[in-house]
């Protein structure tokens, strides 16, 4: 009975996300479809129609990067809990954030400080999600370019994942709140990124901690609970 009252609980919460979700993204959406319709005047300056055609792609990125950010959370549970492989799943990532990195003229380096591999129980889409929502946070915060180290290690039966990158930080207050809704720094930032990777860590089991000094960068360490691998290899 306790369980279904608690699952009860959440899905409210999430349905009221959800319509908060599809607000913000409705609007920029709006804003597209006005300056598509502006376009369509006679006799439109090139500088003009230049600066819709802007806004209007402005409009669907915004609405793409809250759907990306909210995208695996909002799916119910359709995903079967299995024993994953830490490091696996992190070089997964890479070819996805590489070009972003590169962008930016980010450094990507991934450490490896264990004797074996790291597996834990989780759900591959979730996990992948959640790192990839922290290390976009992370380039985000290096425009100018940088280094993003993710290390993998263990500490006392726990997969530890450490993201760090050498940006620009965030003050005391910034810190008590990054993961709550729709709170953003950015211009063009959601504020959906973090709260989903809590909820997804927390979902797993794990725990996540932020640390970060305002002109230096964050480190963001990811904690899970360590396996035993799924085919009783020991590699
Ligand atoms: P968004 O990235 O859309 O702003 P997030 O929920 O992902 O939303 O992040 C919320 C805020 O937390 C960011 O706007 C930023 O101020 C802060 N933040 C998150 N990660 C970092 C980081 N690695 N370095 C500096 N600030 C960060
Ligand atoms: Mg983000």
């Amino acid at each position: 009975l306790h369980e279904e009252l608690y699952n009860a609980e959440k899905y409210q919460i999430m349905g009221q996300l959800a319509a908060a979700i599809s607000h913000e993204v409705r609007n920029p959406l709006t804003m597209t479809s006005g300056f598509l319709q502006m376009m369509g005047k006679e006799s439109l300056h090139p500088e003009t129609l230049e600066r819709y055609r802007k806004h209007a792609i402005e409009g669907v990125d915004q609405a793409t990067s809250i759907i990306s950010d909210y995208l695996n959370y909002a799916k119910p549970a359709v995903e079967e809990a299995r024993t994953i492989d830490v490091d696996e799943e992190i070089a997964s990532l890479t070819p996805w954030i590489a070009p972003l990195a590169a962008m930016s003229d980010v450094e990507i380096q991934l450490h490896h400080q264990a004797d074996s591999s790291l597996y834990m129980t989780g759900e591959p889409k979730k996990f992948q999600q959640c790192l990839l929502n922290l290390m976009k946070n992370a380039i985000e915060a290096m425009p100018d370019g940088g280094k993003l180290t993710i290390t993998t290690r263990t500490e006392n039966e726990h997969a530890v994942i450490t993201i760090a990158d050498t940006g620009v930080g965030m003050s005391k207050m910034q810190l008590k709140r990054i993961g709550m809704p729709f709170f953003t720094t950015k211009e063009k930032g959601t504020g959906l990124g973090l709260m989903v990777v809590v909820s997804l860590v927390h979902v797993m089991g794990g725990r996540i901690v932020f640390s970060s000094k305002r002109g230096r960068g964050t480190v963001c360490e990811l904690r899970f609970r360590l396996n035993e691998p799924a085919d009783g290899r020991t590699d």
